[in-house]
């Protein structure tokens, strides 16, 4: 069923993190902005990313993250954390899927696409695992897009990771685009690059970031909200 108005959609500030001077988008400004995003739908609320989780020395060490408790940001809100029906991730980096916990063994779903399932389970250093790893029979792995509710749509947009994905919120004629880390800076949406600071050097890995935002942006949305940056608003 299409929604009747577009949801109340709001940017979570969750965490501020310091880059390593090595990391690839360390040019770009060490200090980097984390931002998650809340969909206030008629079937519960939807998260999509919970920023940098706690108790990881060696993350906090490295990336001195400061953090907004995922429950604060929501009373602020007026909302609750037992209101949260789905997290979608939009990729399991650490930075991604760090509050995941709060809403572990409750009925929350976690949406996911395979690939970073893959990713966590082959790689040690891809994330903590503790924080992107829901329990089994609260995960929902996807391969390739998914409607999840009424007007919510999520894409596999690779690129900045394989099992990179969006969400599509669509009502009465509009569309919003959370586009998470598709890019990381919105200037890199307009040009349709995909650049070194967001996407390894691999041919494959290059097309498909590209490809992802061609995809997104035939959508013609009204804003595209990303993860490290300012949203994205097309010029009228
Ligand atoms: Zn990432």
């Amino acid at each position: 069923m299409p929604l009747a108005r577009m949801p109340r959609i709001e940017r979570l500030d969750l965490a501020q993190i310091e880059l390593p001077a090595d990391h690839p988008a360390a040019e770009l400004g060490l200090s980097v902005a984390v931002h998650g995003f809340l969909i206030d739908h008629p079937d519960g609320v939807i998260l999509v990313d919970t920023g940098v989780g706690f108790g990881n020395d060696f993350i906090d060490d490295l990336y001195q993250p400061s953090r907004e408790r995922l429950d604060g940001l929501l009373e602020r809100l007026g909302l609750g954390l037992d209101e949260v029906v789905a997290v979608v991730n939009s990729h399991l980096h650490f930075d991604h899927c760090g509050q995941n916990p709060a809403l572990f063994d409750t009925s929350t779903k976690f949406f996911v696409q395979a690939a970073e399932i893959e990713a966590v389970q082959t790689d040690r250093l891809y994330t903590d695992a503790s924080w992107a790893l829901s329990p089994p029979d609260q995960r929902r792995v996807l391969s390739g897009d998914e409607q999840i509710a009424d007007g919510v749509k999520i894409l596999a947009t690779p690129g900045h990771t394989v099992g990179h994905q969006s969400v599509v919120v669509e009502a009465a004629g509009r569309r919003v685009v959370i586009g998470a880390q598709v890019v990381w800076h919105r200037d890199e949406f307009e040009s349709e690059v995909a650049s070194r600071a967001n996407v390894d050097p691999t041919p494959e890995l290059q097309a498909a970031a590209v490809e992802s935002i061609r995809r997104l942006k035939s959508l013609q949305p009204e804003v595209v909200h990303l993860s490290h940056c300012h949203a994205y608003r097309p010029a009228k």
